[in-house]
């Protein structure tokens, strides 16, 4: 076939034209009229209208790419948490207005429509949500980038309170389909499991595998301001074969699709936790399956513009998210090597120049391995170029260290007590060019405590990138008030390029702004009451403080500081219901790993106690303790805004960074905070008057630990602590039911504390009172939330990603034409 050229339709971004194309999409698109069409048909038809306007500006993107040659970023994650992508998409195009205008002349309501589209929660939390930040970040920039993963069909679980307790069911995000993806059925690659190797002609060969397809589908990542687009790539499982032919010339229908089911299930549903034993096999699937078929597809994309590899370490840099990639590098050592017969040490060379890896954790317990013995059931290839990258790496590290026995085994890739396991975080290291963090904090603990070997063995390999999220969906899209009120002092640019927010510091002592400022956060703050009025039948007053600890549900995190807390200040209350109260709401909302049951049991507690004190007339609109069922993106949006209060309360040395932290503080809410992780670094910019900082630095848990840390006795000597986990145990909050909250109980007050509960109570609560004082003044309280906001510029990923180029990937924004 001759290339011709297309004529298309130009599509031009006026009320008038998107009105037309709505209705050309309904038509042509959806396959209905404005009689059949329902609310989601005229969301769909929208949604196709304003990726038309995205198509062009992603064809000429890719083209560039290719002209210029460029180096691309290849983001591997396991989980992408976008959210919806309907208004993200409009302001990224700039045509918000003209939509709202086109669709209310269709006599459709934008508001109640954009409410329609399901959240993409293709994550579990704060690791999946920076990645989505970081797709926005890269194609605002221009960095030509790819996020590649995994198209579960189950997101993360719905998460629905009945009688108290979590329930989890599934999120089955594609029911009324995706509007904005193009399945790429041509874009297949075969990934193998199981089987042997086996030498022949001096290559490996990998023989007698079973085999999945990995399909492409694509989404387009539009660019703020910017006709830049990026591509986020999700793989989806396809059996190889459509039927077993032969069982289905046998009759037996159901064991012929059987095989089909079986091996699609690999991109079936998102790990809610990896810490299931009966999940581990099938999570193991998932991440070699979606890393193979990436390394595929990149060198496939390398190899239309380069006939060797000669350049492949300018052309290519590929990021890992965590460990859960790290696959990846024992996979591109196998195609370099047994498929495309590079020989092994230049194909490790140029393995070691390309990767680099992002550490999210230094909890033990959260730090990856995998038996030796899955392995080899699994990817036997594998674990052998993994045993071989170990012996080069071992041989030389003792070279290094002088035949240390001790630190050889401590940085082998193999944890060799007990059960054989293969180290993911050790593999990562040792294959990476650069290994960060994501705070100040938690480089520093890596790099001197946790990973001081490796940092010994290789000086220049860490490095420190702080955590950021993007202006555009958590200050732009989720609070119109405030950025409108933003744009009228100091004008939008702030939108890209967020150090321009310093520039409210001048306006702090305005009391016009200032007033403006306090209007803006109410209206968001009467936003979130109307919703839990609708939704959950709550009443909460507007002029209440409104203190949010919004993340997922984790002993680390300490949702128990926070409820022992309001426990205590209940039992005050109730001694002395006259006492002048600052009238406070504390709002919960986060998802329990469906596994993890004390944080369930944190779940039925937080809800037990809000029972007991909403209900009761001597403390009123005093105190109100709500859980928000089933936090996601889109409530991310609806409640950050709202909040007075950020709960950043973790024990210091858990925390890596933290992302809720950023959000709130960039909406003007003063934290509340343990020098943990990134509230570290917003402190220093926002300034410790803006904020209420307390409890155990990471060394002082340090030392209290190694000195005997004795929770019993904190609970024997704090009277008002020890009533209110005497009430917890005793059933007061859970209808004399002395056995629902055991556990909880002596957790913290028998087997150790290990969060440190009750060692930072009372400075907690001494923080609180101090809270309570500055809210009492109103107009020093808003000039701290202005105060936060304005130092909030550095949290921008904007920056965040600008680092990540400029230091790690070495790649340049595209010439954008
Ligand atoms: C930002 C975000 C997180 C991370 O919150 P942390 O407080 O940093 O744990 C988790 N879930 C959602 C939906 C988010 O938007």
């Amino acid at each position: 076939m001759t290339a011709v050229d297309l004529e298309f339709d130009q599509l031009n971004s006026t009320a008038d034209a998107l009105r037309r194309s709505i209705s050309n999409r309904m038509m042509y698109g959806v396959g209905k009229d404005a009689v059949t069409a329902r609310p989601q048909d005229w969301l769909h038809a929208a949604a196709l209208a304003v990726r038309d306007r995205l198509v062009a500006r992603w064809m000429k993107t890719t083209r560039q790419q290719y002209e210029q040659d460029v180096k691309r970023v290849y983001y591997l994650s396991m989980e992408f948490l976008i959210g919806r992508t309907f208004t993200n998409a409009l302001l990224a195009l700039g045509i918000y207005e003209q939509m709202n205008e086109a669709l209310a002349s269709l006599g459709v309501d934008m508001g109640a429509l954009t409410e329609l589209e399901p959240d993409a929660a293709l994550g579990n939390g704060g690791l999946g949500r920076l990645a989505a930040c970081f797709l926005d970040s890269m194609a605002t920039l221009a960095i030509p980038g790819f996020g590649y993963g995994i198209r579960y069909e189950y997101g993360m679980f719905r998460q629905q309170i009945v009688d108290g307790e979590q329930v989890e069911t599934p999120d089955y995000w594609l029911r009324a389909g995706n509007p904005w993806e193009f399945p790429r059925p041509e874009v297949q690659y075969v990934v193998h499991f199981g089987g042997r190797t086996i030498q022949r002609d001096g290559h490996v060969e990998w023989i007698e595998t079973e085999h999945v397809n990995a399909m492409a589908y694509d989404t387009v990542i539009p660019g703020y301001g910017t006709s830049a687009t990026n591509t986020l790539r999700l793989w989806s499982a396809r059996a190889t074969e459509e039927l077993d032919l032969s069982a289905f010339n046998q009759g037996d229908y159901r064991r012929a699709v059987e095989a089909k089911e079986h091996s699609e299930n690999v991109s079936r549903l998102l790990y809610p936790d990896d810490s299931t034993p009966a999940g581990r096999e099938l999570r193991l699937r998932q991440e070699y399956f979606f890393v193979s078929a990436t390394m595929q597809d990149l060198i496939r994309r390398y190899h239309r513009t380069h006939s060797t590899f000669g350049r492949f370490a300018e052309k290519v840099a590929i990021h890992l998210n965590d460990t859960h990639p790290v696959l990846a590098i024992p996979e591109l050592m196998r195609l370099l090597v047994d498929v495309h017969h590079v020989p092994w040490d230049r194909a490790w060379q140029m393995v070691q120049q390309v990767f680099s890896y992002t550490n999210h954790t230094l909890m033990p317990e959260a730090l990856e391995t995998w038996d030796v013995d899955l392995l080899t059931r699994l990817l036997p290839r594998h674990l052998e170029i993994i045993f071989d990258i170990n012996a080069d790496f071992l041989k030389q590290a003792s070279e290094q260290v002088g035949h240390d026995i001790e630190v050889i085994r401590r940085v082998s890739l193999i944890d060799e007590y007990g059960q054989r396991r293969v180290r993911m975080a050790h593999l990562a290291i040792v294959a990476s060019q650069k290994v960060n963090g994501v705070s100040k904090l938690h480089s520093q603990l890596m790099e001197r405590e946790f990973f001081s070997d490796f940092a010994r063995l290789f000086p220049d390999r860490f490095t420190n990138v702080t955590n950021g999220i993007t202006p555009r969906r958590w200050l732009a899209q989720a609070s119109q008030p405030l950025s409108s009120l933003i744009d009228a002092r100091i004008g939008t640019h702030w939108r890209t390029d967020l150090l321009e927010l310093t520039k409210l510091r001048e306006l702090k002592d305005d009391p016009a702004f200032a007033a403006e400022f306090h209007a803006a956060k109410r209206r968001n703050k009467i936003r979130l009451a109307q919703r839990l009025l609708h939704d959950m039948g709550c009443t909460v007053h507007p002029d209440a403080l409104f203190d949010l600890q919004v993340k997922r549900i984790h002993e680390y995190k300490r949702q128990l500081l926070n409820v022992l807390h309001v426990i205590v200040r209940y039992n005050r209350i109730r001694a002395n219901p006259e006492d002048d109260w600052v009238p406070r709401v504390v709002v919960f909302a986060g998802k329990a790993a469906s596994a993890y049951k004390l944080a369930k049991t944190i779940i039925r507690l937080i809800g037990d106690v809000g029972e007991k004190v909403n209900h009761d007339p001597l403390v009123g609109d005093r105190l109100k303790v709500v859980f928000v069922p089933n936090y996601g993106v889109s409530l991310a949006e609806l409640m950050i805004p709202a909040a007075d209060l950020s709960e950043q309360i973790s024990m210091a040395g858990t925390e890596a960074s933290g992302t809720g932290n950023m959000k709130l503080a960039l909406n003007g809410a003063l934290t509340i905070g343990t020098m943990d992780g990134a509230n570290i670094e917003i402190c220093e910019a926002v300034g410790r008057e803006n904020m209420f900082i307390f409890g155990l630095m990471a060394e002082e848990v340090v030392e209290l630990r190694a000195s005997g840390y004795r929770p019993r006795r904190i609970y024997e000597e704090n009277e008002a602590l020890r009533l209110a986990l005497d009430q917890i145990r005793g059933g007061y909050f859970s209808n004399g039911n002395p056995h629902r909250f055991s556990d909880i109980f002596h957790t913290l007050v028998d087997w150790g504390d290990h969060y440190m509960v009750l060692a930072d109570f009372a400075a907690y609560a001494q923080a609180q009172e101090a809270v309570d004082a500055r809210f009492r003044d109103s107009r020093a309280w808003t000039a701290s939330a202005i105060e936060n906001v304005a130092g909030m510029g550095r949290f921008s990923s904007d920056r965040t990603i600008a680092e990540y180029a400029n230091e790690i990937w070495r790649v340049k924004p595209l010439d954008v034409q």
